[in-house]
């Protein structure tokens, strides 16, 4: 039996199309999802909606939809992500308006409110929907929020319920202290450094006078919680939480959260929110702390936050429909930076396609295929299951997709090159038998560097392997692109 591996997305909110960001943060997961699956791993994959909250409130009324249904049209749009993006057979979709999931919320709630942890008080901030948070005077940059700069944010005052987090300032410490807690390690810094500055409690309820849509706060009818302590209940309500052992059912969270390696993605906005408030709820509620938090950086386009008014959204299921899954998968993991923000265009996108995709590895495959399906009598055994490379097992293990992919393009260079060298095309002529050893080492090596693709390009794996063991030239799968 291999070790439980649990790993979660965030849940974006549903106000938008899926993007490109978030394509990103979806296919580093299922990368990892798929590679432990494929070394023997028992996996959790986990993703989903955010539902509740003003931003998602107010949208649904200028569309002049009930909430719950706008939500359902969202929540439909991103479970699709599972076919688009070719995403694990078991993830799994947890949405925070779903009825067991508003149950946990509620659990957890009840649970800091008996360690003395939640208690009302009166308050008057500055808000920014956009970020669906309370701002502080010292993030103001020229009186609005560096995140939304063309939003007003808006002054409230009401009476909310707090969460203590100030009293968990110590222990979170010592939480991002342990070098493993975040990668990569400069963001573990940055979150230290946010935390030593000092943890001010902050509101986790909202009055239902002003906001309905949200989870019941219990026991008091004139509250509903604040979006943030609910959505980042799902971590763990999607394994079950609490209720599973009641209902005799197999306990997920014990053995994925409790027993497992957790590890969450986010993206490098999120460091307060997951490494930060979500560890101290976790701390109140009495229950482990995720593993590890991994974050990514952003992708502009052309030196620029995409945007719709600039003309350089680029539209991860436009890709998909024109270049297919694997196209985009690769790209995402090899030419965007696991931790740093990177900068896409098409042009490079295209440049990377037709380099490293047609003229690379379809035609290496093409060119090796050929031969073989033309020379050998038979195909090749199935090549024997060995362990992977230390430089590819490494690379993934540490989030460094594009390192893992350089080493597997490298070994498909050098399979190139002996081809070039060795030309099995003419030696096959002159002795058939060495021809035919050569080539039949060349489609060995080939399934081999294949196999390598399973986590990143599911696709292109099962397609070529199969040629391989068919001796059978596949369809071609990345037609050059002008
Ligand atoms: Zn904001």
């Amino acid at each position: 039996m291999g070790r439980p591996f649990y790993l979660t997305t965030t849940l974006p909110y549903v106000n938008a199309d899926p993007h490109i960001g978030f394509a990103l943060e979806m296919v580093q997961a299922d990368i990892l999802a798929r590679y432990h699956t494929l070394i023997g791993d028992e996996v959790f994959f986990n993703t989903g909606t955010d539902e509740h909250g003003l931003k998602i409130y107010q949208r649904a009324i200028e569309e002049g939809k009930d909430p719950q249904a706008y939500t359902d049209e969202y929540a439909a749009k991103f479970r699709r992500l599972k076919e688009k993006l070719n995403l694990h057979p078991d993830l799994h979709f947890v949405r925070t308006t779903d009825p067991d999931h508003k149950e946990a919320a509620q659990e957890m709630w009840r649970r800091c409110l008996a360690k003395g942890d939640i208690y009302k008080k009166k308050y008057k901030g500055l808000y920014c929907i956009g970020d669906e948070m309370f701002l502080k005077e010292s993030d103001l940059v020229n009186g609005k929020c560096p995140n939304h700069p063309t939003m007003d944010p808006i002054e409230i005052e009401e009476e909310n319920y707090f969460f203590r987090l100030s009293t968990y300032q110590d222990k979170i410490l010592g939480y991002l202290h342990r070098e493993s807690s975040v990668v990569p390690n400069w963001r573990r810094e940055e979150a230290i450094k946010f935390v030593e500055r000092g943890l001010e409690d902050f509101s986790i309820s909202r009055d239902k006078a002003r906001l309905t849509w949200g989870v019941p706060v219990p026991d008091d009818e004139n509250q509903v919680m604040y979006v943030w302590f609910d959505a980042l209940t799902n971590y763990i309500s999607t394994l079950g939480w609490p209720f599973d052992s009641a209902q005799g059912k197999p306990d997920d969270f014990e053995k994925y959260w409790e027993r497992g390696f957790t590890l969450q993605l986010a993206g490098k906005d999120q460091v307060r929110f997951q490494s930060v408030m979500w560890q101290g709820m976790l701390m109140s509620a009495g229950l482990k702390n995720t593993d590890r938090v991994f974050y990514h950086g952003f992708i502009t386009s052309g030196g620029q936050k995409m945007s719709k008014s600039l003309g350089n959204v680029i539209d991860p299921i436009a890709i998909v429909e024109e270049y297919g899954i694997d196209a985009l998968r690769y790209f995402l993991a090899r030419h965007v930076h696991p931790f740093d923000d990177s900068d896409v265009t098409m042009g490079r996108f295209k440049e990377a396609y037709n380099a490293d995709l047609a003229n690379g590895l379809g035609n290496l495959t093409a060119r090796i295929i050929t031969l073989a399906e033309k020379n050998l009598p038979e195909p090749i055994q199935r090549p024997e299951a060995v362990g992977f490379p230390k430089e590819y097992t490494d690379a993934i293990e540490q989030y460094e997709y594009n390192r893992a992919l350089s080493y597997v393009w490298e070994r498909i260079q050098k399979l190139d090159r002996r081809i070039t060298e060795e030309e099995p095309f003419k030696l096959v002529k002159t002795n058939p038998e060495k021809g035919r050893i050569l080539i039949a080492e060349c489609a060995s090596e080939l399934y081999a560097i294949v196999r390598m693709l399973n986590p990143f390009m599911p696709e292109a794996n099962e397609t070529i392997k199969k040629a391989i063991l068919e001796n059978k030239k596949p369809p071609n799968l990345f037609p050059r692109k002008e």
